[in-house]
């Protein structure tokens, strides 16, 4: 049985990793249930509408300074100009019209009276019994920002599928939007294979290892603003796992599973997924993580995609932040992008990487990037000791002092 999954396997092609990530995406039946939320329970949310401006920002043209509005026309072209003052206008305020030759004292933020067209700031005037003196130097418009400069009323602020970051947040308050319409929260179900995982808190014993990919798993779905459905850990058999991933399916619209999708007699996942609907076991060009498992449960109303991570956690989290992430991502309905990679300065020399992309744990400072001598893929410490990953093409050679490609972690975490 594991000979015949093996050769198999083995038959299947090495994909690159981004004609898989497209594959993938492209196979998305999008989710589509939302609901209306307020503004303080958006961050990380999905849009599920183009939201427009209900206002102009501003609203009117205001000044940036503390100082003195004025109209153009009052002024001596000559020279400087004494002008009586003949109102306040504080932040908030609403003007009257500026007085004919006068000036208005006004604040930052506040808005500009009709009539005036420029502000002199407080520290370029003189005040004293005869009025205020104004110096010969001003332009047209200055120190005011003009109404809708930030945003207009009936703008469209932003696309459907926008993940919603802090700033967003406050451009949609700005535009005076109380409530946005949201993508729910993918249900993600997560498992862990493997009889020699035992929990933190329990005791280590022969054979043993502690569970780590569940921790890791856990955050990084709750940090992506979705809901685990934590199914903790499954036995190494067949049925112990067709019975965890029909439990899955019913409770989830995703599933996450580590380990065991091997080619070795331990491992399940391939033919008890095989059993209850379809898996493929893909020969990816990555290193780390070659093998990755993908396919669909039947569900008793559709048809619950299932990703069959590694079980090395380095692998494992490579794996998760390369397709599973975006995946999930659009079935959410997000607008996928791709993450922000940028050069670094390589600091370290690297003989040609063989058939597969690599992704090297790293640090980037100061414009270099420096990797991890040991690259195990079941070496996590690395993982959270690094800001980034390096990637390397596929047959790269370089030296110390080369560019290479740097993607630093908060682009795939979040
Ligand atoms: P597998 O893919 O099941 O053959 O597992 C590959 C390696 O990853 C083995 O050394 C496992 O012990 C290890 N491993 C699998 N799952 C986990 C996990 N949840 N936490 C830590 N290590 C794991
Ligand atoms: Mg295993």
């Amino acid at each position: 049985m594991a000979d015949a999954k093996n050769a198999d396997f083995q038959l299947n092609p090495l994909i690159p990793v981004d004609d898989a990530l497209g594959r993938l995406l492209n196979d998305v039946q999008s989710y589509v249930e939302t609901e209306q939320i307020t503004l303080d329970q958006a961050l990380g949310r999905v849009l599920a509408e183009q939201p427009v401006s209900l206002v102009d920002v501003p609203r009117g043209d205001n000044s940036s300074m503390d100082g003195y509005a004025v109209a153009m026309a009052s002024l001596n072209k000559a020279g400087p100009t004494v002008l009586p003052l003949s109102q306040r206008i504080a932040a908030g305020d609403e003007p009257q019209t500026l007085a004919p030759m006068s000036v208005a004292r006004i604040f930052t933020g506040a808005e500009i009276p009709a009539g005036a067209d420029a502000v002199v700031m407080q520290e370029k005037v003189t005040v004293d019994e005869q009025g205020i003196h104004l110096p010969a130097d001003i332009e047209l418009q200055q120190n005011i920002r003009p109404k809708g400069q930030d945003l207009q009323m009936g703008e469209q602020l932003f696309a459907q599928g926008k993940k919603l970051q802090p700033a967003d947040l406050g451009v949609l308050a700005s535009a005076g939007i109380s409530h946005v319409e949201v993508f729910k929260p993918l249900k993600v179900a997560i498992l862990s294979t493997g009889d020699e995982l035992i929990e933190p808190g329990e005791e280590i014993s022969p054979g043993k290892l502690y569970n780590s990919n569940r921790a890791m798993l856990n955050a990084l779905i709750t940090q992506m603003s979705m809901q685990v459905v934590d199914l903790g850990k499954v036995e190494d058999t067949l049925e112990a796992t067709k019975a965890a991933l029909i439990q899955a399916s019913q409770s989830a619209d995703i599933i996450i599973t580590t380990g065991g999708v091997s080619v070795g007699d331990e491992d399940h996942v391939k033919s008890a997924v095989d059993a209850l609907g379809k898996l493929d076991l893909w020969r990816i060009k990555l290193k780390p993580g070659k093998p990755l498992a993908y396919g669909k449960v039947k569900g008793e109303l559709k048809d619950i995609p299932i990703f069959g991570l590694p079980g090395n956690p380095a692998s494992a989290l490579i794996t998760f932040c390369l397709f599973a992430r975006p995946y999930m991502f659009k079935l959410q309905g997000g607008e996928v992008t791709k993450p922000l990679k940028f050069k670094a300065i390589a600091g370290f020399d690297h003989v040609k990487s063989g058939t597969r992309e690599e992704y090297m744990r790293g640090v980037y400072e100061e414009g270099t990037a420096m990797r991890f001598t040991n690259q195990s893929s079941g070496m996590l410490s690395t993982a959270s000791r690094a800001n980034g990953l390096i990637v390397v093409p596929v047959d790269a050679t370089f030296k110390a002092g080369d560019w290479i490609d740097f993607i630093p972690f908060s682009e795939l975490l979040k």
